[in-house]
């Protein structure tokens, strides 16, 4: 790989007293606008990751940036010892966005998903009267929920579980998509199902159309919490504020994070009605930095823009356009393309190339992706992206596939 010298000396630099945990691209991002990120080295590259999705609204978007420095200058953390008033607003506007009643307020993505656990634990034991200790829930294979040990005791992943056990106990997990599989696992001490409504980290997999569906009719009429883990999939990304509004779903508790902090601060929620996030009593549950007024007052701002369904409908219409220019790719390198909005799975001929291979050539063309597993990469740019810089993406992947 030919690095030019700001960027090899940059690297170093990083790589002296860091932990090997991530495998990044050989690029140096200095500064960053839009849907464009430039290196140390000056060369600009069109940013197809997004930060997987927490980038939603674009690099330096205007009014997030104007949101934060206005309540930098005011007050940026008082802890929930006290109130702030930056919360009541932000709370209030994101359940309304998603029509439910209550908002718990955390930071990563992670802590949203522990939080429903919690939660949905609880209303087993006092809801529905789970005998103690018992409550189970039921996850997805090939899920990803994020890396605390008790998220990754019901990961598949061997490279996410291996040497971390002991495991945390109480889930079952079943292959993704078959309701049947959920509705045999499902037994008296079952509290709560928890789904990415589409697999992210997974490379994209998009469900049969029915499932969600049925695992809706199938999680009311047994007694469970359905929770959508939309830290992903949501905010706009497949062209609706969350996914399941794709397929007429209404989730017990929906999980937010990444583009709920606008790509500034780490904010997430658990968002659900009093009946189930109402089991939550003071003293058993919160975060120093939940909540605080900069990450309130920019999660406000993500809300108000989502409100006018301006980015939804950009996300449906670009990525409509991005998935037939990538169709026309079926059979020069590409397998299989899945998607929803502007975010697309693109399985490679193992044959050809692996996903970082690809990646890295993109990369030296200035296009950012990430390798999701194996052969497949994922492509989800701000939805602040144009046609043009869509197409323009494409073509280089083309180019790529065939210098391979
Ligand atoms: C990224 C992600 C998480 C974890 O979020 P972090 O902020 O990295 O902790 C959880 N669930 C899904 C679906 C994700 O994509």
């Amino acid at each position: 790989m030919t690095t030019t010298s700001a960027t090899t000396a940059a690297i170093a630099v990083e790589e002296h007293a860091l932990a090997h945990n991530y495998h990044p691209l050989s690029v140096v991002v200095a500064t960053a606008e839009g849907a464009w990120v430039t290196d140390v080295d000056g060369k600009r590259y069109l940013d197809c990751l997004a930060a997987y999705s927490a980038v939603n609204f674009g690099h330096s978007n205007p009014r997030l940036i104007a949101a934060a420095k206005a309540q930098l200058d005011r007050v940026t953390l008082t802890s929930r010892a006290f109130h702030n008033d930056q919360l009541g607003p932000f709370a209030d506007a994101l359940a309304t966005l998603l029509g439910k009643e209550m908002v718990l307020p955390m930071n990563t993505g992670a802590e949203a998903v522990e939080s429903a656990i919690k939660v949905a634990r609880a209303w087993g034991y006092r809801v529905k009267g789970v005998p103690e200790g018992r409550a189970k829930i039921i996850v997805m294979d090939g899920n990803f929920h994020g890396r605390t040990t008790t998220i990754i005791s019901f990961s598949n992943d061997p490279e996410a579980r291996a040497d971390f056990g002991p495991y945390t106990p109480g889930f079952t997990s079943v292959p993704y998509g078959d309701i049947d599989a959920v509705a045999a696992a499902i037994d008296d001490d079952t509290v709560a199902v928890l789904v990415e409504p589409i697999q992210g980290e997974a490379g994209v997999v998009v469900p049969p159309a029915e499932f969600l569906p049925a695992l809706r009719a199938l999680a009311t009429d047994r007694r469970v919490l359905m929770i959508a883990d939309e830290i992903q999939s949501g905010l706009g990304r497949t062209g609706s504020t969350v996914s399941c509004d794709l397929v007429g779903v209404v989730p017990d508790l929906y999980l937010l994070g990444k583009a709920l902090g606008g790509g500034i601060v780490p904010v997430s929620a658990v968002v659900g009605d009093a009946s189930v996030l109402g089991v939550l009593r003071p003293g058993e549950h919160g975060s120093t930095f939940g909540g605080n007024p900069l990450a309130a007052a920019v999660g406000l701002e993500v809300v108000s823009m989502l409100s006018t369904g301006e980015f939804q409908e950009r996300a449906s219409v670009l990525g409509a356009h991005l998935r037939s220019s990538l169709e026309g790719l079926i059979g020069s390198g590409v397998v299989e393309v899945r998607g929803a909005g502007l975010w697309a799975g693109i399985d490679i001929d193992p044959a050809l190339a692996s996903g970082r291979a690809v990646c890295e050539a993109l990369m030296e063309r200035g296009v950012l992706a990430k390798d999701t597993h194996g052969s497949t990469i994922r492509l989800a740019p701000p939805l602040v992206v144009t046609a043009e810089e869509l197409d323009w993406a494409v073509e280089q992947l083309r180019a790529v596939l065939a210098s391979f």
